[in-house]
């Protein structure tokens, strides 16, 4: 049974010869093949490492004869001699072997029949050198425990066949100068440091062979080395599975890498590394580390399940993933540091503690049809408008991760996500930055699952949408692409009227609202009176980001109140106001003030018996810790409070803002902005002229209101009565702290 498995082994493994023609092209030896000189056989026939003193061959004397003679020779043993299934041969000292003065044939040590193991007896360097030879060797076991494994010096060609190298106090194979070593169907283990070792100018193949279990690598490469695996597995060495250097290559295809103990892969200096159909996994620390000016591209690959780190780039390193699995790493999924670049096409990043993919520093990422499912935080954790970092997604899909598909620090205004500017019947016009392509998707959360279509804004960042296109129960959700590479983060900008989503925003009732319980339709609006002008008046000057932030959404307001109520912001100490203006105050309190009742923001409001706003209303922020900078998205959560909406389970005005996962009953729809729902109370809001009381049935009966509740969205639907606690009063409390 073994043996015929063994001969398939062997039959698959020619076959497949044909398409390693890069590195058999490196070895010069191929041009020697067609001389064909004759060939002498020389036979062992003692298991001593002394000359006999009868008649007799030893293993030295017939390699150092056949290594003198040009011409391409044969050792065997012989099987009168070598009956048993293995026999050691212990060796006095290490062997050396160098080709005589006619230049060197192509030799080969055979091990027929039974099993020949070499061993040294002590540490007197290598158990063999050889230089300028061409060798191979078949059946045959190396032991290396007591010495330094085997030294190949500008060997055009050195090949291992079904042998077995082991226990090193060096690295198992060192090969220096040119030529090439091949691996085919072997195993190199136990060696102090690594497997193989390749410096200079060597090239090594590597086929269905296992360099497993050594203390630091499976695989060394410095230099200009370069290395092809196929078929290999690299488990349980010490440090890496592999480790180029320098400007060695790699390339490894179909090949495994488990529980190295810092990284599977690193790659650093000007090394290039390509990875077809391999699965890296499991790793102590690291899936790749790649540094320096390293170029690495995986191919259909997956690294998944490290105890950290799927893959870090530092430096400039760049990495292409084609069609390759990150996930379920005990980390990022992918980490971007220094000026690195990774470019991501189809594949998935799921699953990872973190973030699926971080960019930091001034790195670059640009991922097209993407997958990013079930990170614990954000698909991609994306740079702030501050750094010089970039990140580009395009048709990418988002589901299940904790937080919001792409994720910006707190300037994350920039740019801008796709925002609702007014919804004219069936028709949404939205606003983005000039000349944005933007992506649309569809889904019941708001997390962008499905990729619908692209369009592209126009000159003054605009287009339109209609809301046919928008199934009921589902939202249109988009991120816009600037004309830079600059991808926003995600909002949702379309879905069908929602008759509970409206109540909650507009009347803090039904079942969506901090009330929970049916929809009380005698519920009343409050609202700002016709023509008047808020001024939201900051007791200190924020942080700019804050500033940007707010003076983005004060310029939107005109809109949304379809120009009913204006608003601007004062970052400057309160001067006189305009006739017909209102002040909104705006100040910074200590998380323990007792005005922020432990959380992130709080409005104050107070409205006349009609429902229109009277003074005074304030707006309490708490002040971010000496080490982070404060929200803007809460800033904004308050300012639409003192406009008039309250808290619903999805978009900026819920609670959720932050939470993950979002608490029961709450939808992660990730909106960093004012949402299609958000600007559809706005305008209903404002559009009702009447100077007296408003109520939900008023609403209703004016058309701006849906009669019956939609499907609305599955995933909002509580499952029982909020227990939140909330003030009876007309005060507004929650929590709104959002996490950086
Ligand atoms: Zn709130």
């Amino acid at each position: 049974m073994a043996r015929s498995r063994s001969e398939k082994a062997r039959t698959g493994c020619a076959g497949r010869i044909s398409s390693w023609t890069l590195l058999v092209a490196l070895a010069p030896a191929a041009a020697a093949l067609a001389q064909h000189p004759p060939r002498l056989v020389f036979v062992v026939t003692t298991g001593a490492d002394h000359p006999p003193a009868g008649p007799g061959v030893t293993l030295r004397q017939a390699l150092e004869a056949a290594a003198a003679d040009p011409r391409d020779n044969v050792v065997r043993f012989d099987p009168r001699v070598f009956a048993e299934s293995t026999v050691r041969i212990v060796l006095e000292r290490g062997l050396a072997l160098r080709a005589g003065p006619e230049g060197a044939g192509h030799d080969t040590l055979e091990a027929a029949g039974c099993r020949i193991e070499i061993a040294g007896r002590m540490d007197t360097g290598p158990l063999l050198t050889a230089h300028g030879l061409t060798l191979a060797f078949r059946n045959v076991s190396f032991d290396a425990s007591s010495t330094r494994g085997l030294y190949l010096s500008d060997c055009p060609e050195v090949r291992f066949e079904r042998c077995t190298l082991s226990g090193s106090l060096g690295a198992g194979i060192t090969a220096f100068g040119s030529g090439a070593v091949q691996v085919i169907e072997s195993t190199i283990t136990g060696c102090r440091t690594h497997a193989i070792e390749t410096h200079d100018q060597v090239a090594l193949l590597a086929a269905e062979s296992s360099l497993s279990g050594n203390g630091q690598s499976g695989l060394a490469q410095f230099d200009r080395s370069r290395a092809i695996l196929a078929d290999c597995r690299l488990d349980d060495n010490g440090r890496w599975a592999a480790v180029v250097s320098a400007s060695a290559s790699l390339r490894a295809d179909r090949t495994e890498m488990r529980r190295s103990g810092l990284a599977h892969l690193d790659a650093g200096a000007d090394s290039h590394v390509e990875l077809n159909d391999c699965s890296l996994r499991e790793s102590k620390r690291f899936g790749i580390m790649a540094g320096g000016r390293s170029q690495v591209r995986l191919i259909r690959c997956a690294v998944t399940s490290q105890a950290a780190r799927g893959i870090e780039l530092q430096d400039e390193a760049q990495a292409v993933l084609r069609q390759t699995l990150v996930g379920w790493n005990g980390h990022f999924g992918i980490v971007l540091f220094g000026r690195s670049i990774a470019h991501i096409d189809g594949g998935s990043i799921s699953g990872n503690r973190g973030h699926g993919m971080a960019v930091r520093d001034q790195a670059t990422a640009e991922a097209y049809d993407c997958r990013f499912e079930r990170n614990e935080y954000s698909g991609i954790g994306a740079p702030d408008a501050g750094s010089h970092a970039r990140a580009l997604a395009r048709r990418c899909t988002f589901h299940g991760n904790g937080m919001r598909p792409i994720f910006r620090g707190p300037m994350h205004i920039d740019p801008p996500v796709p925002t609702v500017a007014r919804i004219d019947g069936r028709f949404v016009l939205v606003r983005t930055p000039p000349r944005a392509t933007v992506d649309l998707y569809l889904d019941t959360g708001g997390e962008a699952a499905r990729y619908l279509r692209t369009v592209v804004a126009d000159d003054i960042g605009t287009f339109r949408l209609s809301l046919d296109e928008v199934p009921s129960g589902q939202v249109m959700t988009a991120a816009a692409t600037t004309v830079d590479g600059h991808t926003s983060e995600f909002n949702v900008i379309a879905a069908q009227p929602d008759r509970e989503i409206l109540a909650a925003l507009l009347a803090r009732t039904g079942p969506l609202s901090d009330a929970g319980g049916p929809i009380d339709t005698d519920a009343a609006v409050q609202r700002w009176r016709p023509g008047t002008h808020v001024v939201f008046q900051f007791a200190e000057r924020p942080p700019p980001h804050v500033v940007r932030y707010v003076q983005w959404f004060t310029q939107r307001l005109g809109d949304w109140t379809t120009g009913t109520v204006t608003a601007d912001a004062a970052f400057e100490p309160p001067t006189s106001l305009p006739p017909g203006a209102m002040s909104v105050p705006i100040e910074f309190a200590y998380q323990t003030d007792e005005r922020l009742r432990g959380a992130g923001g709080t409005t104050y409001t107070r409205w006349d018996s009609q429902g229109f706003f009277t003074g005074p209303i304030r707006i309490v922020l708490a002040r971010a810790g000496p080490a982070e900078l404060p929200c803007p998205r809460v800033a904004v959560h308050e300012m639409l409070h003192a406009m008039g909406l309250y808290h619903a389970r999805v978009g900026l005005l819920s609670r959720m803002q932050g939470m993950t996962p979002p608490a029961t009953g709450y939808v992660n729809d990730f909106a960093p902005a004012p949402t299609f729902h958000d600007v559809l109370a706005l305008q209903v809001l404002y559009k009702q002229k009447v100077m007296s009381r408003i109520t939900i049935a008023q609403l209703t009966r004016a058309g701006l209101l849906p009669q019956a509740p939609g499907p609305s969205l599955a995933a909002v639907r509580p499952s029982e009565r909020p227990t939140t606690e909330e003030p009876e009063s007309a005060e507004l409390n929650h929590q709104t702290a959002s996490r950086q």
